[in-house]
């Protein structure tokens, strides 16, 4: 293992660094403030409806915003665009069974395409699918495979003060409740994700993940994992279980994805790419039912939607992205911001987690109702304040009950401030921290929004909202 781990151990006050330097740059401005107003009422108050170029610091998704490496770029100029049986695909498949442990490799565009595939392959209709918390594109294609999402999360990751160091544990419990419940027979698998994103980015231990695999098997129940995050993850594993502190990343990955039958990806995450996921499972059977289908919805199951050279670029970004300084750096970096927040006493949910800083907008703006959409207002109040882009993580995100046709009012109302990997430096966090100062200052003047277009599916990408007054 590298200097790096201990060097700020040894000497209290050294820093860490990132380890690389920039060798190609990308301009950004801020706009003047009449113009962010203006491009703010164009896009509806929703921030996935602006212009990157009206944008500052984008901070709306850690997903395909990776900046890639010198290698991974010279990846990109080795693409055997052949349809079928591409080298890269082989690179592909060689790093994710190395890396993962996985038997079986599914090529996908991105992680839907992953999502979609598996839940087809496993869900029947009437399946019942516990999982640590809900993910919107998941849950989604569960329920469109006919399944029914229940959440086995532990209390406390909804509740955004509890300090526990692994609030994306599932609770056993809950998961021997269902079973009772539904039976065994009408569970396909637990969703399992590390880390989990809606939570804010907390991690699932290892001991949690060894209990809930030991229990599945004894009911004859797959366990299916969301590995988008899970360098993340085995870096909290490393800082916090005992017995890990030793271990590098890609060994807590490795014992980790061992507890599970297969996963799914969100390459645009972790594997440091712009485009692209896959699908890997250990059953020959899940397998083959997948490649049936890769070929009608993403392409040959030797390249899924992606070019042979986005699959060099994400074998290359596998390799890379679990090193241990580059996950401890990324994910120090999402501290750093963290901090100077606790500074000012801005509410965020705790423990900072690895890819984001979640603002909690309920103790941010408790005067706004959850039905005048808190974490929306505080997105758009801080576009207006600077042009930093985040999103919404609320009301808006959980969208309606398919029975009832009502809001879900989750228990987290969060804004999502998404730290891309290895794109901003310390500076553009500072100003980002200031600008959160600046409208926290004036929460007691702002009004909430309302809601003024709703598209039917995942409604947080397209809605559109009007100022209140
Ligand atoms: C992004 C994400 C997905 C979906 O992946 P896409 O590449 O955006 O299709 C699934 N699960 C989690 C946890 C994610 O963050």
């Amino acid at each position: 293992m590298s200097d790096f781990k201990t060097m700020g151990q040894q000497f209290g006050r050294r820093s860490w660094a990132e380890p690389w330097k920039i060798k190609m740059v990308e301009p950004i401005h801020m706009i003047t403030r009449e113009a962010r107003e203006k491009a703010a009422a164009e896009a509806g108050y929703n921030t996935f409806l602006l212009r990157s170029e009206d944008v500052y610091i984008d901070l709306l998704t850690d997903s395909g915003t990776s900046a890639m490496s010198d290698r991974q770029w010279a990846g990109m100029m080795m693409g055997d665009e052949a349809y079928a049986g591409s080298r890269n695909f082989y690179n592909l498949e060689n790093a994710i069974q190395t890396y993962y442990g996985y038997k079986h490799i599914i090529p996908t565009h991105q992680g839907r395409g992953a999502e979609h595939l598996i839940s087809q392959a496993i869900i029947k209709k009437g399946d019942y699918i516990p999982g640590n918390m809900y993910f919107t594109t998941t849950r989604l294609h569960q329920e469109l495979a006919g399944g029914t999402f229940v959440d086995v999360i532990i209390d406390e990751a909804h509740d955004p003060t509890d300090p526990h160091l692994f609030k994306g544990n599932v609770d056993i419990d809950k998961v021997k409740d269902l079973v009772k419940k539904v039976g065994a027979e009408n569970i396909p698998y637990v969703s399992l994700a590390g880390t989990v994103n809606m939570a804010g980015g907390q991690p699932v231990s290892m001991q949690n993940a060894r209990e809930l695999k030991a229990y599945c098997d004894s009911q004859g129940i797959a366990v299916y994992l969301d590995a988008t995050r899970m360098y993340e993850n085995a870096f909290f594993i490393q800082e916090r279980e005992e017995g890990y502190a030793d271990k590098s990343i890609a060994e807590i990955l490795l014992e980790f994805c061992s507890y599970t039958d297969g996963a799914w990806m969100s390459a645009k995450k972790d594997n440091l790419v712009n485009i692209g996921g896959w699908l890997a499972v250990n059953d020959a059977k899940v397998a083959e039912q997948a490649r049936t289908m890769v070929v009608v919805y993403e392409g040959l199951h030797t390249y899924g939607g992606m070019a042979g050279r986005d699959m060099e670029a994400l074998a290359i970004g596998i390799a890379e992205g679990v090193q241990d300084d580059h996950v401890a750096s990324r994910v120090r970096q999402v501290r750093y911001l963290g901090k100077l927040l606790l500074d000012w006493n801005i509410p965020i949910v705790q423990p900072v987690g690895g890819h984001a800083i979640f603002v909690d907008a309920k103790r941010f703006y408790p005067h706004i109702p959850q039905d005048q959409f808190p974490s929306q207002t505080l997105a758009a109040q801080l576009y207006l304040d600077s042009g930093v882009r985040t999103m919404e993580r609320g009301v808006v995100s959980a969208g309606r009950n398919p029975e009832t046709g009502e809001h879900r009012y989750p228990a987290l109302e969060l804004t999502r401030f998404t730290i891309p990997r290895r794109v901003y430096t310390q500076a553009h966090m500072d100003v980002v921290a200031e600008s959160l100062k600046a409208v926290y200052d004036q929460r007691e003047s702002t009004k909430g929004l309302k809601m003024v277009y709703e598209p039917e599916y995942l409604r947080f990408f397209q809605a559109r909202f009007a100022l209140l007054d």
